[in-house]
C-alpha cells in the first residue's frame, strides 16, 4: 500500500473532499486507513464510571486509499506514488517531484 502512518494526505472524494490530515493508523489488507478529522463519525455512549464519561462521541472512521492521496513531503503537492529501488532498498517516489522517501 502507498500510503502510511504518519504521511499527510488529501482527501478526494466523499464529504470530506478537500480536506487534508494526517493518517493516525494504516490497515494493509484492507486498504483502509485512518486520517485525523477525516470521515468522523459520531458515537453516543453511554456514562460508564467516573471515568467514562458517556455522551457524544465523535472519532475518524477508516477511508479507503483510493479516496485519498498523498501529498509529497518534499515538494508539497498531492502526487500519485512510484517506487524506486536504491540496491535492495525500497523507496516510495513522488511522481512529480522525484523525490525519494520511505
Ligand atoms: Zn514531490
Amino acid at each position: 500500500m502507498k500510503i502510511k502512518k504518519g504521511d499527510t494526505v488529501l482527501v478526494i472524494s466523499g464529504k470530506d473532499k478537500g480536506k487534508t490530515g494526517k493518517v493516525l493508523k494504516a490497515f494493509p489488507r484492507e486498504f483502509r486507513v485512518i486520517v485525523e478529522n477525516v470521515n468522523l463519525r459520531k458515537k453516543h455512549m453511554r456514562r460508564r464510571g467516573p471515568q467514562h464519561q458517556g455522551g457524544i462521541i465523535e472519532f475518524p472512521a477508516p477511508v479507503h486509499v483510493s479516496n485519498l492521496k498523498l501529498i509529497c513531503p518534499k515538494c508539497k503537492n498531492p502526487t500519485r506514488v512510484g517506487y524506486a529501488f536504491e540496491g535492495e532498498v525500497k523507496f516510495r517516489r513522488c511522481k512529480r517531484c522525484n523525490a525519494k522517501f520511505k
